[in-house]
């Protein structure tokens, strides 16, 4: 049962919670009161709604305060359905004994929970990486420059990057942490910022105070965090935006943790050119981590090429995928171990065997340096430091450069395995305060106490024995109560044969209940023991535990070639399972692929998936115009080459006969506003600010998808648009670019632009049916069959007859009113009308004219605002 709330508006406690709340106003704060963590005011109304607690309230009348309470116990456990309703919560603690506590118990906040902050394997997905991230944008010189440092608590990963600040929202998608904190009163202090940092990362956002982002105040910070006197060791000469990221990034860890740091101990300089760039948009476009639909993980890219065995693998896949290589023999390196892994099935086999059984050493290694490590963590840890030597041999033989690599990393950990053999009990409970963690054997005084414990019940039923033979009184029975302590109990009957020494203490409705000096002896004894056995317990596992923080480096590399390995494994698994095949990569700017099939939507369909090829090259076809009927397959095979080109940049092989892979720097998608349905906010302004995003940062060695661009406003406009945009990719960037739309005059391109082609693909008309075969030909289409699905999609008949006698009509009128020369001519005006090419001043006043400020949303002013700013 509950106890009573020792809540009164004026007491001292409650004036320390009151400190306590306005030092963490933006927390929810839970206040250790004896056995409970008591929420008071708005935060217990809170706590109710979320945790469906009832609420209760001490006083009544209108000084009423509102109370709600979780037993101590099962904190984590609310903790968890908190955090996930997006509750940042203060731990206040009783930091000691109330026993011994003169007056009012001393409390501290001993941790605040926030969503980038998280360790806890229960408030953790496996599979995915939690991230706090911070963000700091340059002043002065660089003014374009913005600096990002993400770490992973639950790991010590910790990262820097430095961006172009118009690529920042969209490097923080893909990084996609769960909380983002910028400085107080910056730019990105703004109602406009925070809201689309929500709507496209749901990253939480947290502001800090201004001075832990300065210069000066954030390289202290991590040469304080590092025990180092310059930060040249991380590869860090000069301060850059990152740095100042990277400091404010410690300083809240150290605010918010309030604990030891020790397994972050190093900075990783992320450089973008290493890796291909993928905004936002594209990201989301291909589906690449999330589907459009859902948002969630099932039926991505990373899920349906997920074959990894730990959670460690499963989130290095999920960076992998997120950020390609650029790097010629860093691809290769990642082929070459995939390829060797899958040559030999048994092997592989045996493997991922090991690995199902390998725990998250990262996160374990993670909660030993933060001193929140749970005895059961320990025990995983201590038998997959068992398997590796079996890893170990099973890769020797390889002789792809990043597993010979691997196995000096996996030794040393055989003494961590020691350890914790010696000193963790195999059938532990997982909470230190439950007991029994410590093995027998590991120490002495531990033992003798624990054996008082345990001759203590045969002492207490010697004792039952002979004080029933002593008194005669065969149901006489010993008891155990927390307000009595052990006590004998004789039925009422029997009562009058209580010898003289008992003494009564309790009377019930059928029995008494006596205690006797040697009984009281005893309980003591026996009560010392286990609170010196609790004692004892908890300070050697502390001990073993400073003993294993010793290790973190090794663990941390340890943990690092596992997480590798696994991906590896898992990709060769694909491999062999689903017959990929490793695509040649090249420097020159190339695109073959033979028999090639889209990833995901092959998995589904299976047989009857249509595979196709691509074919492109700089000087002959850099743009493929790709047309035909709606629902052929047109969307599908330009994200299909997409994602082929991706997956062969993570070093996968891939779902065709054979390919030939130019290195591609940049893939951009963009999908018309009218076919992106789910996306709510899309309008074609958004789609042009999107384009105009191509046109201005894609290269030569870019690869670009576009999906009926220009479909969102009229047939002339978004004509004419698409045309001027394929002219201006064609002929000024050069990047090779699918452009898949309905739109079939854009089929002329081909005779006007060098290096376009045109693709279509193929249909069979069979009597009044239309049968899509999803094989994509060479040649234009040109007619759209949009009749054809009409019918299919269940329009009456009536209706199609009758667009089919009109059809020929319209058709015959537009052909009449626009020869091919007429449209460019008035492709060109448009495209001129929208200034896409204009000089900057012109071109930026006509956007904000033509900006429609009754319908334009905060996100898309905000978009326009950084686009119109970047063209300045
Ligand atoms: P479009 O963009 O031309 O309208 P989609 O690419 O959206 O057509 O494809 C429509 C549907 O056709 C897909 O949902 C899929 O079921 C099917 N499809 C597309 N490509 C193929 C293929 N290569 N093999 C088999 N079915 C396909
Ligand atoms: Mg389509």
């Amino acid at each position: 049962m509950r106890s009573e709330p020792p809540v009164q508006l004026d007491t001292p406690a409650m004036r320390q919670y009151r400190s306590f709340k306005e030092r963490y106003p933006q927390y929810l704060l839970l206040f250790r009161m004896g056995d409970f963590y008591e929420m008071f005011y708005d935060d217990a109304k809170t706590a109710s709604q979320v945790l469906g607690l009832t609420l209760t309230s001490r006083s009544k009348g209108p000084s009423a305060v509102p109370l709600a309470g979780i037993p101590y116990h099962a904190l984590e456990s609310y903790l968890s359905r908190m955090v996930k309703a997006g509750l940042r919560v203060a731990i206040c603690e009783q930091v000691e004994d109330p026993k011994q506590a003169k007056g009012l118990v001393k409390r501290d906040v001993v941790r605040l929970v926030t969503p980038g902050t998280l360790t806890e394997e229960e408030l953790l997905d496996q599979r995915q990486g939690n991230y706090l991230a911070g963000i700091f944008a340059a002043a002065g010189k660089n003014i374009n420059q913005a600096g990002i440092a993400w770490v992973e608590l639950s790991s010590g990963a910790f990262w820097t990057m430095i961006t172009p600040s118009d690529h920042l929202i969209d490097e923080l998608i893909r990084i996609a942490p769960a909380e983002v904190i910028f400085s107080e009163g910056s730019e990105f202090d703004t109602k406009e910022f925070r809201e689309s940092l929500v709507q496209l990362t749901s990253a939480s956002a947290s502001t800090c105070p201004p001075w832990s982002f300065d210069a000066h105040a954030a390289t202290k910070t991590l040469k304080d965090h590092f025990g180092t006197t310059t930060l040249e060791g991380f590869g860090i000469g000069q301060w850059d935006p990152s740095i100042s990221a990277a400091g404010a990034v410690i300083e809240y860890l150290r605010e918010t943790q309030k604990t030891a740091l020790g397994h972050i101990l190093t900075i990783r300089r992320f450089d973008r050119a290493d890796h291909m760039v993928i905004d936002g948009n594209t990201l989301r476009c291909l589906e690449i981590h999330r589907t459009l639909r859902t948002n969630r993980r099932v039926g991505s890219l990373l899920s349906c090429l997920d074959e990894t065995c730990t959670g460690m693998g499963a989130r290095l896949l999920d960076r992998w995928l997120t950020f390609p290589l650029t790097g010629y023999s860093a691809i290769l390196a990642r082929q070459d171990a995939v390829e060797d892994l899958s040559s030999d099935r048994s092997r592989l086999a045996q493997l991922r065997d090991i690995f199902s059984q390998v725990a998250q050493v990262d996160r374990i290694t993670a909660a030993i340096a933060m001193t929140r490590v749970r005895p059961r963590e320990l025990l995983a840890l201590g038998k997959t430091s068992k398997l590796l030597p079996k890893l170990t041999n099973l890769i020797a033989d390889i002789s792809a450069d990043l597993i010979i690599q691997m196995p000096p990393k996996l030794q040393g950990l055989d003494q961590v395995g020691e350890i914790i053999d010696r000193s963790i009990d195999p059938d532990c409970p997982n909470i230190l305060r439950d007991g029994g963690v410590i093995a027998s054997g590991f120490n002495e005084e531990l033992d003798r106490l624990r054996r008082i414990g345990s001759d203590g019940q045969v002492w207490l039923g010697r004792y039952q024995l002979e004080q029933s033979r002593r008194t005669g009184i065969n149901n006489l029975k010993v008891g155990y109560n927390k307000v009595f302590g052990y006590y004998l109990e004789i039925n009422h009957a029997n009562a009058h044969k209580a010898p003289a020494d008992y003494i009564r203490k309790q009377t019930l409705k059928n029995a008494e209940r006596y205690i006797t000096e040697e009984l009281k002896r005893y309980e003591s004894e026996a009560l010392t023991a286990t609170q010196r056995i609790k004692t004892i317990e908890a300070e050697l596992f502390e001990q073993i535990r400073q003993q294993l923080a010793e290790f973190i480096p090794i663990l941390q590399d340890a943990a690092e070639t596992l997480a590798t390995l696994d991906v590896l494994c898992g990709l060769a698994q694909l491999a062999i399972e689903r017959n990929y095949h490793r695509p040649i990569i090249t420097q020159d700017n190339v695109l073959y692929i033979v028999g090639g099939k889209h990833p995901v939507l092959s998995e589904q369909l299976r047989e009857q998936f249509v595979p196709n090829d691509v074919e492109m090259h700089p000087d002959e076809n850099r743009l493929l115009i790709i047309t035909g009927p709606n629902m052929a397959g047109k969307s599908t095979y330009i994200r299909q080459v997409a994602l082929l080109v991706l997956m062969s940049q993570t070093g996968s092989f891939i779902p065709a006969e054979k390919a030939t892979i130019g290195l591609t720097d940049r893939i951009f998608t963009r999908v018309g506003a009218a076919d992106e349905l789910t996306r709510g906010l899309s309008t074609f302004m958004l789609e042009m600010v999107e384009t105009a995003n191509i046109l201005n940062n894609a290269t030569p060695r870019s690869l670009v998808i576009l999906d009926e661009v220009g479909r969102g406003t009229s047939t002339c406009d978004g004509l004419s648009l698409a045309w001027a945009i394929c002219e201006y990719i064609a002929l000024n960037i050069k990047s090779r670019t699918l452009f898949a739309t309905h739109y079939h005059e854009l089929t002329e391109l081909e005779t006007l632009l060098d290096g376009t082609k045109n693709l279509n693909v193929a249909v069979r008309e069979w009597e009044d049916e239309v049968i899509f075969l999803h094989k994509i030909v060479e040649g234009g289409t040109d007619q759209s069959y949009g009749v054809h699905v009409a019918r299919l999609a269940g329009i009456p008949k009536d209706v199609i007859d009758r667009a089919r006698t009109i059809l020929p009509q319209i058709e015959a009128r537009l052909a009449e009113g626009l020869d091919m020369p007429e449209l460019a001519r008035r492709a060109r005006a448009a495209a001129a009308q929208m200034q896409l090419f204009a000089d900057p001043a012109t071109r930026i006043s006509r956007q904000i004219k033509d900006t429609d400020m009754d319908s334009i949303t905060p996100l898309q002013a905000m978009e326009l605002l950084r686009k119109l700013k970047s063209e300045l």
